[in-house]
């Protein structure tokens, strides 16, 4: 549909700023600037000039002679209709301001100035008869000779000369400037280049989403299989034939910045890399990019969860791979889950979505049983490679030595796996040398100051450090506690800890760490990737940035140092995570002709994730996980709101929180847990207390909780926080 001008007001429409504000700021348009919805404008805002959207007529409260103008409009395609839309039901749904929303959508500073044309230097048409010529002068007009325009300082370079020697040949009349555009074009995927042959059920699920595409509206479709079924090759399919239709396409991936691998599929199946959106951006990509986004040239963008809010011209599939991932939910200012977000953008754009994941959420399995969510299957392997054996290793049993954390099991299987020229991968969620640092003397542990957390080793580093504040300190030659000196030891292991010990037993291996810490940067990553796929390296030792997507043919054994550990603590979906974290990790093992084995240490083999991760029966854990949610109405048989209440001063902070559990909505299917202090009762010097709300997935939760802020009124010490659908409950 065609935006029209807001007509209704002549002469004046709402601006909403990027800004927390309740809603749209009424302007005057000056006769001169033609405004329609959805342009990016500049006004008046104090003293100040503050970049906005036109959102609608204007709200007509303020006199028309008392309004301030419009101060210009940017020369750019409007934001659609559909992207407004988006952000005020994105606003609504988390409970945020839409002007907060609405200011990650403007998140690249300068994209809206469009930049100015560049002089760039070419041989003259018409040469003057008569040029002295000189070494470097000879070759600028080489290069130039067969090459495109350049810039000054790129021709200086490139011919190695200085400015002057071709400021002299446009003198001498030899060279002649040109305006050349600003930005280099956007390469464009070329969906016309030829795939693969696909498998049978592949080509099938292929042409499942092709059939959504060209039947056209909304369409939600999980697709699901296990870790190298092919699921990549079968959703390029369809990137292709959104292409073929001339939409755009986003592709939302958990940890963009560590996808080199993906990104050079995706270049080797379209021909070019894709345009990428993550915090990782230099800021002339950034503007760059929304640029291209905004105007449509940008045809596929891959990117993180804020990829979601650019300003797409045409948009028309969206690809969620590993939808299961936690890092979709996004958890500081404007609370969202960009899965959930993507689907709901895709509802309003009319168009489909494919969620893909070898361990589903049990949300996305919930919406497919109730028939609101297709699902396409991709059974085996592609290749028939074989899945990895899971075994479990009794950790009562099968001990490791003291201040060693290798059973003699899984050490047994490294040597022969080692000795047999392949790759193997030890996996332990858990950065540093050693997660707590206690006296041997007299017990006291070494706390951050900040936070209600331990102090994590990092001996590469050389010191402690808070992994929620980031606070660091050098480890303490003297016990804080007791003033003895030499009794501070790390308790537990961290992956450093594990080479230490790996390097120990196999001194002739090549052995490196894959943790975000001793990664700096997707390039480290990228490195490191090509090194194991090399086989330069023998034996992986990582965090859970290691379990994601590589492809590495040589790695055949993957041991899990404690399988146990995200079991702990009170979250709901921790069975869930730990089964999709140990699924995705087992998945590394055996990906090309040579069978993979994985081991998985645990002190509680009996319980359901271990047992089904061994047995590989998937659908029956999450049918029991799900019966546990569904009889205490959890997500995602119920709602949740939780409220995290922080200050500085505990007793403010203690106040507001009592006032609100003494205002919480009650009723016979709502109830409200807290106020209790978080775990995390103190981050960042900040005091929290958390409360929680529980209602009927049928109910709309969002204006109950409206209802009850408002009868509270909150100091401007005191931060209330609001997590609609929370994942974290710390
Ligand atoms: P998934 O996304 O399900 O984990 P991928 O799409 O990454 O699986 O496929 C696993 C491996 O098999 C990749 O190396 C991929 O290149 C290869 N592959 C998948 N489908 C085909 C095909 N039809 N022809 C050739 N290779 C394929
Ligand atoms: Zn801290």
């Amino acid at each position: 549909m065609q935006d029209s001008s807001p007509e209704q007001r002549p002469g004046r429409v709402g601006v909403l700023l990027p800004l927390p504000l309740a809603g749209a700021y009424d302007y005057a348009v000056p006769p001169e600037l033609a405004i329609t919805l959805g342009d990016y404008v500049e006004v008046p805002l104090g003293p100040r000039l503050v970049t906005g959207v036109v959102w609608s007529a204007g709200s007509g409260e303020v006199a028309a002679s008392r309004l301030k103008p419009v101060a210009r409009r940017f020369p750019l395609p409007a934001m659609p209709e559909v992207g407004r839309r988006f952000i005020d039901w994105v606003a609504a749904y988390t409970l945020s301001l839409p002007g907060q929303a609405l200011r990650m959508a403007l998140s690249a500073q300068d994209a809206l100035e469009p930049l100015k044309p560049v002089v760039g230097y070419r041989r003259a048409e018409t040469p003057a008869a008569e040029v002295r010529e000189t070494p470097a002068r000879r070759r600028v007009l080489t290069l130039l000779a067969d090459g495109p325009p350049r810039v000054l300082a790129e021709l200086a370079h490139e011919a190695g000369c200085g400015a002057a020697v071709i400021r002299g040949l446009v003198d001498a009349g030899a060279l002649e400037t040109v305006l050349l555009p600003a930005e280099a074009p956007v390469a464009r995927p070329d969906w016309q280049c030829p795939g693969p042959a696909l498998s049978p059920a592949q080509a099938e699920a292929a042409e499942t989403l092709r059939e959504k595409l060209a039947a056209g509206g909304y369409s939600a479709t999980l697709l699901d299989g296990v870790t190298g079924a092919g699921k990549t090759e079968v959703y390029f399919e369809a990137i292709a034939a959104a292409l073929a239709a001339g939409r755009q396409v986003l592709v939302l991936l958990p940890e963009i910045a560590l996808s080199s691998q993906w990104l050079d599929r995706f270049a080797a199946r379209f021909g070019v890399r894709p345009a990428e959106w993550h915090s990782d951006l230099t800021q002339t990509r950034r503007r760059r990019t929304w640029r291209a986004v905004a105007t449509g040239e940008a045809t596929v963008v891959v990117g993180a969860r804020s990829a979601l809010f650019l300003p797409y011209a045409a948009l028309g599939l969206i690809v969620v791979d590993e939808e299961h991932e936690s890092a979709f939910k996004q958890e500081d200012g404007v609370t969202y889950h960009a899965r959930d977000m993507a689907v709901a953008r895709a509802f309003l754009g009319g168009f489909p979505i494919v969620l893909v994941s070898a361990t589903p959420s049990l949300e996305t399995l919930v919406n497919v049983e109730s028939g609101r969510y297709g699902r396409i299957d991709l059974p085996a392997r592609h290749g028939g490679a074989a899945l990895p054996e899971i075994s479990l290793i009794d950790l009562r049993e099968d001990r490791p030595e003291r201040r060693r954390w290798l059973s003699p099991t899984l050490t047994a299987a490294l040597v022969e796996t080692l000795a047999a020229g392949e790759q193997a991968m030890l996996f332990l969620n858990r950065r540093g040398y050693a997660p707590l640092t206690l006296c041997r003397g007299c017990g006291h542990r070494l706390h951050c100051p900040n936070c209600s957390a331990w102090l994590v080793e990092h001996r590469l580093a050389g010191r402690l450090q808070c992994h929620h504040c980031g606070h660091a300190t050098a480890l303490p030659e003297t016990c804080p506690g007791c003033g003895k000196a030499g009794l501070m030891a790390g308790c537990g292991p961290g992956v450093e800890r594990i080479a230490e010990e790996a390097v120990a037993r196999f001194p002739e291996a090549r052995i490196a760490i894959m943790a975000s810490d001793t990664l700096i940067g997707p390039l480290a990553m990228a490195e490191l990737v090509r090194k194991v796929a090399a086989h330069e390296l023998d034996l992986l030792i990582g965090t859970q940035v290691m379990a994601k997507g590589h492809h590495f043919p040589m790695l055949t054994l993957v041991g899990v140092v404690d399988a146990d550990l995200g079991l702990a603590g009170g979250d709901l979906r921790a069975a869930e995570r730990t089964y999709q974290l140990l699924h995705q990790v087992a998945g590394r093992a055996g990906r090309a002709e040579r069978p993979g084995r994985v081991f998985l240490q645990s002190y509680m083999p009996e319980h359901p994730v271990m047992q089904a991760l061994a047995s590989g029966d998937r659908d029956r854990f999450l049918a029991q996980e799900a019966e546990e949610r569904r009889a205490l109405a959890l997500p995602p048989f119920g709602r949740l709101v939780a409220l995290v209440v922080s200050g500085a001063d505990p007793e403010a902070v203690d106040k507001v929180a009592q006032a609100l559990g003494r205002a919480a909505p009650r009723s016979a299917d709502i109830d409200v847990l807290g106020p209790a202090p978080a775990p995390l009762a103190l981050l960042r010097g900040r005091h929290r207390r958390r409360l929680l709300l529980r209602a009927p997935r049928s109910c709309a939760v969002q204006p109950i909780v409206r209802t009850w802020l408002a009868a509270v009124t909150v100091p401007n010490s005191v931060r209330v926080q609001i997590d609609v659908d929370p994942y974290s409950f710390l």
